[in-house]
């Protein structure tokens, strides 16, 4: 608590005041001093005192605030550079007057000191002195001579005569006291201006003995009422020889002027004598004084420049600080007003900039956080489309993609923000066909197109219905697309299976039906009539009835296919190894003398799929058929069975491939080869590739053919493995699952 209220005490202006005070009155004390060398000596060891105690001070609050810069300059804080800075150059500017005033000033004491004892002035004091006392001596040896004359006149005087003749000759010699004693200091008779003064100065012995001698006194004598007076004494003949001698005393004033006059020369002599004797430690004295002095000013001017330089760096070091604050984003950081003069004006004018910077920051942080809401609310409403969205600037670059998008398309599309649409196919093989059908409609300038793209990726065979806007390019909006895709696969699957389902309904009804009557109708016939029939009739009836039959039945075979092929889906999925169905279906060919080559080669690793057994062997039946049928002609027909576990990227699916070293297939099919009713045989239906096609994408699979460089045709067939397939699920299932598609482990089994 003291040591705080101590603390504030040095660091306010208090002491600074203090100290200037001790030094004025140091400076009011030596200059009283110098008139007056008693006093001098007398406050000498106080002013010594005050002075010292000042000094240790300031010494002590210099070396504080020292030591403070100096800690501050080291650890480089705000301000400290340029306080010392000031601190620096005030010191300059002080010591360097106050060293030249110091300098001369010791120079002009010194000489000032010397001059006063100049022999010149010792010479004058001294003949002052004795001029004063040499025309003191004149008029006492006048006076003398004139007593003297008087003495003759009392010679004849007798004794008791002599009052009278006294009074007269001392009315005529003007003195003021005139006492006529005996040899041994009787009086005889005296005689004064004044009656009441009865009593007369006496003779003392000295001068009676003296004056017994012959030798007449003269001499000044201070007489207390009446002030100095000089005082004869001289010898007086007897009347007559038996009348001793006498002693006449006459006392005269000294005029009160020459009286003073006197007294002053001798005064000043004597303080003269005085101080020449106290001339050198005089000197020292003075000198030691007038170090003391500039000294305390020195050290108080170093103390006042730590103090100021330290208040008027104070709103620099505020200001330092301020903007810094403000570089670290606090608008709120007000600045204390140091003064009314040009910093305060800084300061004012800074804290008005902060204020405004706030003001403004606010009003942008608000509308950024509307955008931010309005951006959010877009998101939402991205996020719970079912459709799949894109946006791409004009270099192709994808912008934004919503969740949806993400889980069409099974890849985590927001890590290809900002990228080329080429590296999210290269990156992801399965959407290189995506990639391929959009941009020739990015590229077209259409402002509006739609198409039907199909994928085959980690989910299988995918069918994506895209549709596509330009986005219009103004100075605010930086224009490009903007995707939107749906995932139409199981739409479709369930169109097609509702028009086929209606075409086998038809071919039922329509066409199914009315064959049984015909067929029976027909043998009704032949068998009514052709027993009545006789030759060339008979045997039109009987081959007529023959070819009905025979193309009904045909009929009804087609249909059937037809039939087969248009039923609704009824598929029983279970988890399968397709190697085992493959061996399966490829037994009951080994069995038969088949005329050609059977080469199997089945990737053990294999992993589950999900698929309808039943379905998966008519589809090898139809592609072994097929193959069959085109290496008979072939002497050393070959049919390889290949199945394989492949890994693209994320995509991981089965790979079923049927290859024969036959004609291939021919180039006026090839590109309808899945359609039904295609068929270069002369009794084909045109269906085994159709239904192949039809169980592939119950399964989810993609299904093509290829003519072999070396020769002969394959199909090839990918199948989606389980976990794949049941992800696919999970992500129709759950469309606002947002975890990320690599983020689910991929099943292996
Ligand atoms: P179909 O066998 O009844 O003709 P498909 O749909 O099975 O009907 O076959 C359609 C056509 O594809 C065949 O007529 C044939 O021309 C051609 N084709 C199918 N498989 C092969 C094959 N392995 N080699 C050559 N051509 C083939």
């Amino acid at each position: 608590m003291a040591f705080t209220a101590l603390k504030k005490f040095f660091s306010g202006s208090t002491p600074i005041v203090l100290l200037v005070l001790s030094l004025l009155a140091s400076l009011y004390l030596l200059s009283e001093a110098t008139h007056n060398s008693e006093l001098f000596s007398k406050i000498f060891s106080l002013m010594l005192v005050i002075n010292g105690l000042a000094i240790f001070l300031l010494i002590g609050l210099i070396i504080r605030n020292l030591a403070e810069l100096i800690r501050q300059y080291r650890q480089r804080t705000i301000g400290s550079r340029l306080t010392a800075r000031l601190v620096l150059l005030f010191v300059i500017l002080s010591v360097t007057p106050v060293s030249v005033v110091y300098y001369f000033s010791l120079d002009f004491l010194q000489r000032g000191i010397d001059s006063w004892f100049d022999v010149r002035v010792d010479n004058a004091l001294q003949d002052a002195l004795e001029l004063s006392q040499t025309s003191l001596g004149v008029r006492m040896r006048e006076l003398l001579q004139e007593t003297k004359k008087l003495a003759l006149q009392l010679n004849d005087i007798p004794n008791d005569l002599a009052a009278i003749k006294l009074n007269d000759l001392r009315s005529l010699a003007g003195a003021s006291e005139m006492t006529l004693f005996s040899l041994h200091g009787r009086i005889i008779a005296s005689s004064n201006p004044e009656a009441t003064n009865l009593l007369p100065l006496s003779l003392d012995n000295t001068t009676q003995l003296q004056v017994r001698q012959g030798k007449d006194e003269v001499g000044l004598i201070p007489l207390l009422d009446t002030g100095l007076h000089i005082r004869i004494a001289v010898l007086v003949a007897g009347p007559d020889a038996v009348t001793e001698h006498r002693i006449l005393q006459a006392l005269f004033a000294v005029p009160d002027r020459i009286n003073t006059l006197a007294n002053n020369v001798q005064a000043a002599f004597g303080n003269y004598r005085e101080i020449a004797f106290l001339r050198t430690p005089l000197k020292y004295s003075f000198i030691l004084s007038l170090s003391l002095v500039l000294l305390l000013s020195l050290l108080t001017s170093i103390w006042a420049a730590f103090f100021y330089a330290r208040r008027l760096v104070a709103p620099i070091t505020d200001l330092v600080e301020g903007t810094r604050a403000v570089a670290a984003g606090n608008y709120e950081k007000r600045l204390p007003l140091p003064s009314r003069d040009e910093l305060g004006f800084l300061v004012k004018s800074f804290n008005e900039m902060t204020h405004r910077i706030a003001i403004a920051t606010e009003s942008a942080r608000q509308s950024q956080q509307q955008v931010e809401e309005q951006n959010a609310y877009l998101e939402v409403v991205l996020a719970h489309l079912s459709s799949g969205v894109l946006t791409l600037d004009t270099e192709y670059t994808l912008h934004t993609s919503n969740t949806t998008a993400s889980q069409i398309l099974g890849i985590p599309l927001l890590e290809f923000n900002g990228r080329l649409l080429d590296t999210i196919a290269s990156d992801h093989p399965h959407l290189q066909l995506l990639v391929d059908a959009l941009y020739p409609h990015l590229k077209s300038g259409q402002h509006e197109w739609q198409d039907e793209v199909i994928l085959f990726g980690p989910a299988g065979r995918q069918v994506l219905m895209c549709r596509g806007t330009q986005l219009p390019h103004t100075v605010t909006l930086p224009g490009g697309h903007v995707v939107v895709f749906d995932d139409i696969t199981a739409v479709l699957q369930a169109q097609r299976n509702a028009a086929w389902g209606e075409v086998a309904r038809r071919l039922a009804h329509e066409i199914k039906n009315p064959l049984t009557p015909i067929q029976l109708c027909a043998e009704r016939l032949r068998h009514k009539y052709l027993h009545t029939m006789t030759g060339k009739d008979a045997e039109v009836l009987d081959r007529s009835t023959h070819t009905i039959v025979q193309q009904v039945e045909t009929l009804k075979e087609m249909v059937k296919a037809f039939s087969d092929y248009a039923r609704m889906p009824s598929v029983q999925m279970q988890s399968l190894v397709l190697n085992e169905i493959i061996q399966e279906v490829l037994d009951l060919y080994r069995n038969e003398s088949i005329g050609f080559q059977l080469v199997v080669d089945l990737d053990p690793t294999n992993p589950l799929i999900e698929a309808d057994p039943g379905r998966l062997r008519q589809l090898l039946h139809n592609l072994i058929k097929n193959a069959q049928e085109a290496v008979v002609q072939n002497g050393e027909g070959r049919i390889t069975v290949i199945s394989r576990c492949m890994q693209e990227e994320t995509c991981r699916f089965v790979e079923l491939r049927v290859e024969d070293n036959g004609p291939g297939f021919p180039d006026d099919v090839f590109s309808q080869l899945f359609e039904p009713y295609i068929t270069t045989k002369p009794k084909g239906s045109g269906l085994g590739l159709a239904i192949v096609k039809k169980i592939v994408e119950e399964h989810g699979g993609v299904v093509w053919a290829e003519n072999r460089l070396q020769g002969g045709a394959v199909i090839i067939i990918r199948l989606p493995v389980l976990g794949q397939r049941r992800q696919k699920d999970i992500h129709t299932g759950l469309a606002k699952n947002t975890q990320p598609v690599d983020n689910i482990p991929h099943d292996t089994a």
